[in-house]
């Protein structure tokens, strides 16, 4: 009898401390895993989301960037972290959808090893070359593709980053096997495509607004069926003559599974408090990011878009026959 009431006392001791941790959360900085180089668009919106969260949570979201192997390297980190909140991580459609049918031995699983705190932004996907690339329009890109073939390069952000996995389905929608030239995010991607080194990329429009406004890469379509108003002379892939390449990508915030519920809440309400401010708003829709709206910005929500994505995504990497290298 002694026993089992001195077992109720520590389990509810236990209780309590944990009601108080997650009451009192967070009383010290929160760092926010970014599995990509900086300046690429993950980075981007994270700092720009977790600015404002920061503000939120009255403390401050430091950005750790973890690059390698198409942003599982970051998650798997990111994963594998103690479930109190202080760590978290901005996950995204390559992260959490594409790498399990590239990954075979991927050491987490997207829709089991986290608790999903909120979407962040939606990004169109954009095909975009180095700015004197030989080809005015979609349709002469693709003509000149075919017949390069090797001889053309195409920067991703490593097997299973969404430039990656948006421009395997470009690849094997046209018919080329072109160079593709891994970097540890799509930032550097960009300083390498301005300076020619580079000839294409598929990539989320947050990373290529300023520079396609400014000239310095060109973009031959966006794969939405609208137009972006960010960049509303980019033609759509259904005007530009490759109506079947339709893809967006997302960027979301996770913690480790068994995350207490109550600090999952608090980050969730920071994160939505984030988008509903109006400066970070605007800074977002500026670069042509699509924010979540009501119910697509729960944790619930996320938690089951995962597992949508993931089985949407596993097919059609399955048949493009990519396998992440052992
Ligand atoms: N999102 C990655 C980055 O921020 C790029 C990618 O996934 O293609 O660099």
């Amino acid at each position: 009898m002694k026993r089992t009431f001195a077992a109720i006392a520590v389990a509810a001791a236990a209780l309590t401390a944990a009601g108080a941790q997650a009451q009192n959360y967070p009383t010290r900085a929160i760092t926010m895993i970014v599995p990509f180089a900086a300046g690429g668009p993950t980075d981007v919106i994270a700092r720009i989301v977790g600015e404002n969260m920061s503000k939120t949570l009255g403390q401050q979201i430091i950005i750790e960037n973890v690059a390698g192997a198409g942003g599982t390297t970051g998650i798997t980190r990111g994963a594998q972290a103690q479930a109190d909140g202080y760590t978290i991580m901005m996950g995204h459609m390559g992260t959490h959808a594409a790498a399990p049918a590239l990954y075979p031995k991927l050491r987490y699983d997207p829709a089991k090893d986290f608790s999903p705190i909120g979407m962040a932004a939606g990004t169109a996907i954009l095909i975009a070359a180095r700015k004197d690339y030989p080809a005015k329009d979609l349709k002469e890109f693709i003509a000149r593709l075919k017949t390069e073939q090797d001889k053309a390069n195409e920067a991703h952000a490593g097997v299973g980053s969404v430039s990656f996995t948006t421009c395997t389905m470009f690849n094997v929608m046209i018919g080329i096997k072109p160079t593709r030239v891994p970097y540890t995010g799509t930032g550097p991607v960009v300083n390498d495509m301005i300076g020619g080194k580079v000839d294409y990329v598929c990539d989320q429009i947050v990373n290529l607004v300023t520079q396609i406004q400014g000239g310095n890469i060109r973009a031959y379509a966006i794969a939405t069926p609208e137009r972006s108003s960010a960049l509303p002379d980019v033609p759509t892939t259904k005007e530009a003559g490759l109506p079947d390449y339709q893809v967006s990508a997302w960027n979301a915030v996770f913690a480790p599974k068994s995350t207490p519920p109550a600090i999952v809440a608090k980050l969730n309400d920071a994160l939505v408090k984030a988008l509903d401010d109006p400066a970070t708003k605007k800074r977002l829709l500026d670069l042509g990011a699509v924010l979540p709206q009501g119910n697509e910005r729960t944790s619930a929500w996320l938690g089951d878009y995962v597992v949508q994505e993931v089985a949407r995504w596993t097919p059609i990497l399955k048949a493009g026959g990519v396998v992440a290298p052992e």
